[in-house]
């Protein structure tokens, strides 16, 4: 996905808080104009234009689709525009509005969409709606002066928006790119121990029952020592590649040295087993001899009122009851999963 799609949904955050004050207070502008209107402003178009607004006003706040939230954005100006444009049409005397009206909804709307395109439509109908309603006679011989107005008002709404949009696409940009950064294990690209723990943390929040899978490469430091650090970070970035495609996990991480966590989503013992087994099988396999490798493991089960600290202490203990019976196998409440299998050198 490219990176600026991947910020879009920030964008729409930070942007909402603004665009919502504005349409409340178009809304209310709107019924101050109802109100003072000399013409009886009670009628079905006036009342259908007002639950329009505060029906866009609502969903344009509550949708969590992004082209939805993009739509309303500039469905809300153009049924401002309308309602405005009706009351004008209403009074020739309120005609003289129409131009700094036009400008005002133009120019303060900049600001309110996450793209240029979307503003410089939006405009451009704010712009056929109100024309209408300009006093042609009014401006006779002045014209020129009117599509000025127009044209200037477009292109200050174009630049401030355009200007504003890229600021704060870069920052964004940037502030995922140190995201990313802060949640990623250098050496072997998935999420660190932090990141780990606060996507651990979110799914006990969320009411998540599942299972917490402790793992520790067995004997490392004689991998290290034998072949040298680098074959030894080899190992670790084969564990981590061994992790992400074993399916079945909800999270995977580096939280120690050579230590590695899992999440599993569920309440179903046999699967969670089954998962650990084949994972294990799968990084016996992973690295070619001489550097293969064998790692132990320690399963937790936790539910949303559990312990957190509780839970990573249980999976721990299994795993060190694995080391102590021999490593290269599972513990789950103090018990070995299944037999070892032999014959692979640690
Ligand atoms: P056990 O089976 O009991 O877990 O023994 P072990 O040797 O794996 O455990 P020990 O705690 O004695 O050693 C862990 C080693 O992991 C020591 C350290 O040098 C190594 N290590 C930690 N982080 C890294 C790393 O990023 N790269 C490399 N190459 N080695 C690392
Ligand atoms: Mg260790
Ligand atoms: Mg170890």
């Amino acid at each position: 996905m490219p990176a600026t799609f991947k910020i879009r949904p920030r964008m729409r955050t930070l942007l909402s808080p603004a665009v919502t004050k504005v349409e409340l207070v178009g809304v209310v502008a709107w019924l101050g104009v109802l109100l003072v209107d000399p013409v009886p402003s009670i009628n079905w178009l006036n009342f259908s234009i007002t639950m329009c607004l505060l029906l866009v006003c609502h969903f344009h706040r509550a949708t969590g689709n992004f082209l939805v939230w993009r739509l309303l954005g500039g469905v809300y100006i153009v049924v401002l525009a309308f309602g405005f444009s009706c009351v004008i049409d209403s009074g020739a005397e309120l005609r003289v509005f129409a131009l700094p009206l036009a400008v005002i909804i133009v120019v303060s709307s900049a600001i309110l969409f996450i793209t240029v395109q979307d503003y410089l439509l939006s405009s451009a109908l704010v712009w056929i709606l109100m024309w209408s309603n300009l006093d042609v006679g009014m401006y006779r011989g002045l014209e020129v002066y009117l599509v000025l107005f127009c044209v200037s008002s477009m292109s200050i709404g174009f630049t401030l928006s355009f200007t504003y949009l890229k600021n704060m696409r870069s920052v964004l940009l940037i502030e995922s790119e140190f995201r990313t950064l802060a949640e990623t294990d250098f050496l072997t690209s998935i999420l660190n121990r932090r990141a780990f723990m606060e996507s651990f943390q979110q799914v006990m929040a969320g009411g998540g029952d599942g299972y917490f899978i402790m793992l520790d490469i067995d004997s490392f430091k004689i991998k290290n020592d034998q072949y040298g650090h680098d074959v030894g970070d080899k190992i670790l970035c084969a564990m981590a590649a061994c992790l992400q495609s074993t399916p079945g996990s909800h999270t995977v991480g580096r939280i120690g040295g050579e230590e590695f966590g899992v999440l599993l989503l569920g309440d179903d013992d046999s699967v969670a087993n089954e998962y650990a087994l084949r994972l294990l099988e799968a990084i016996r396999h992973s690295v070619s001899p001489p550097h293969h490798y064998t790692c132990s493991a320690g399963i937790a089960r936790f539910s949303a009122t559990s312990d957190m600290s509780a839970v990573l202490k249980s999976a721990d203990c299994n795993m060190y009851e694995a080391k102590r019976n021999g490593k290269d196998r599972v513990f789950r409440d103090g018990k070995q999963l299944m037999p070892p299998t032999h014959g692979t050198p640690r």
